[in-house]
């Protein structure tokens, strides 16, 4: 089962309920941690992972060759996205802007286009504490965060329960990390930042078919506009962490729930209880 771990805005803490529930489960069924928050993962500082194998991420970008090139600008004018640039005698590629897609190189009239390797990225894997670990780490300056996302995605293991840690948002990346999800946790937090986001990450999980529930994190008592909503749209609230200082205090010091608080181990036991008969 693919379960993602997706928020509508950072900082409700995503990370901390991919770590924990991953931790919780390790010891009862083969658990694999994905972090697809590839311009980001953090989910190695709380699970301390070691790493065991390291593999680069390349997109195929134009090379030309002036031998056949006659200036036409075709390839310029086909690139939506602007990454090629015709001017007298040369043509401009912009590695960064580059989406790999090939059209140039196949509409080329001169033939004069071939692709060449431009590295965007790394795919690490490992263990820790008997979970097996995959994180994505998008290059410092490079753009194209979804093809790293697919790399780390083909390393799902389908007999396992797969926890996919989604970038915060509803932007492609989060599109490509969550489909293919049998379910979505989404974290939240009760402010109405917070819900407005969560409504838009709602629409995002409905659009794409998968079934969604909510944990809200810093959970206050008498604040529940979240609660309401999720009344309202028939989407169950599955856990509920409180506001608390010590809370705080552990994930500060790079520890998940699961470890510094193990009687929390048992709720996201429960999280996942409630996942898995949803959907029975
Ligand atoms: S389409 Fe081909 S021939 Fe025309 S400018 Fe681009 S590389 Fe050169
Ligand atoms: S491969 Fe696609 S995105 Fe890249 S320069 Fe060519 S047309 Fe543009």
């Amino acid at each position: 089962m693919i379960i993602s771990v997706a928020s509508g805005k950072g900082g409700t803490g995503k990370t901390l309920v991919a770590t924990s529930l991953a931790l919780s489960l390790g010891n009862t069924c083969r658990v694999q941690l994905l972090d697809c928050d590839v311009e980001e993962p953090n989910d190695h500082l709380f699970i301390r992972p070691v790493i065991t194998d390291r593999e680069t991420v390349c997109i195929p970008v134009p090379k030309v060759d002036y031998n056949r090139c006659t200036f036409c600008g075709d390839c310029a004018r086909i690139c939506a996205y602007k990454a090629i640039a015709v001017v007298p005698k040369s043509v401009l590629v912009f590695d960064q802007l580059c989406h790999g897609c090939g059209a140039c190189s196949y509409l080329c009239p001169e033939k004069a286009i071939t692709e060449e390797g431009h590295e965007i990225g790394v795919v690490e894997s490992g263990r820790a504490n008997g979970i097996a670990f995959v994180q994505g780490r998008l290059t410092v300056g490079e753009a194209m965060a979804t093809p790293v996302i697919r790399r780390v995605k083909t390393r799902i293991d389908h007999a396992a329960t797969a926890i996919l840690d989604v970038s915060p948002g509803t932007s492609c990346p989060v599109v490509e990390a969550v489909r293919d999800s049998d379910y979505c946790l989404l974290v939240t937090e009760p402010t109405p930042f917070g819900l407005h986001d969560l409504e838009l990450a709602v629409l995002t999980v409905k659009q794409l078919g998968i079934p969604c529930g909510v944990i809200v994190n810093r959970a206050v008592p008498g604040e529940d506009m979240v609660q309401s909503y999720c009344s309202r749209e028939n989407i169950p609230v599955l856990l509920e962490i409180p506001l608390d200082r010590d809370i705080a205090r552990l994930y500060s010091n790079g520890q998940t729930l699961a470890e510094g608080m193990p009687q929390w181990q048992d709720r996201f036991k429960d999280v996942y209880t409630s996942i898995t008969r949803s959907r029975t």
